[in-house]
């Protein structure tokens, strides 16, 4: 029986980004050949629309506004923190539900990141919200630059 990927909506090739595009998965044909993908895209769930305006971090990364230390605002100065965090949870009770295997998840993102994020307009290490709930889980958690595991491959 095939494993169970999660992976960002934007890399399955959904139009899900803020600017409404997408950006599949450069082995989106292989992923969906060998395993069962789950798409989610964590600012949709949390309530954002499609378009929407691009955020980025103040004070910290997804890890920091967990601990309630940084924001993430939107380009006209809106905080979008609780609809970020309400992403957060949702993606979380679907990782509970289907148990994935993998974890694949854009990076550079300020949900999905798992490397770098901007933070109050610069490249910097850091992770995105989603991603950081989803740390202190069990899962491997990929991005698109990272290989794919063997089984995947
Ligand atoms: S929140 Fe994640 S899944 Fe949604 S568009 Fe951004 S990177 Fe893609």
């Amino acid at each position: 029986m095939p494993g169970t990927v999660v992976i960002s909506g934007c890399l399955a090739g959904l139009h899900v980004r803020y600017d409404s595009a997408s950006r599949p998965h450069p082995a989106l044909a292989e992923l969906s050949a060998r395993a069962i993908l789950v798409p989610v895209c964590p600012e949709i769930l949390g309530g954002l629309g499609i378009p929407r305006l691009r955020c980025r971090f103040f004070g910290g990364d997804g890890a920091a506004v967990l601990l309630g230390r940084a924001k993430v605002v939107d380009e006209t100065g809106v905080d979008r923190t609780a609809a970020f965090l309400t992403g957060a949870e949702e993606v979380l009770r679907i990782v509970e539900l289907v148990s994935p295997s993998l974890i694949v998840f854009k990076e550079g993102s300020p949900s999905c990141g798992l490397r770098r994020v901007d933070i109050a307009g610069t490249r910097q290490r850091g992770r995105g919200v989603v991603a950081a709930r989803l740390k202190a889980y069990s899962i491997p958690m990929i991005s698109e630059e990272d290989p794919l595991p063997d089984w995947l491959t």
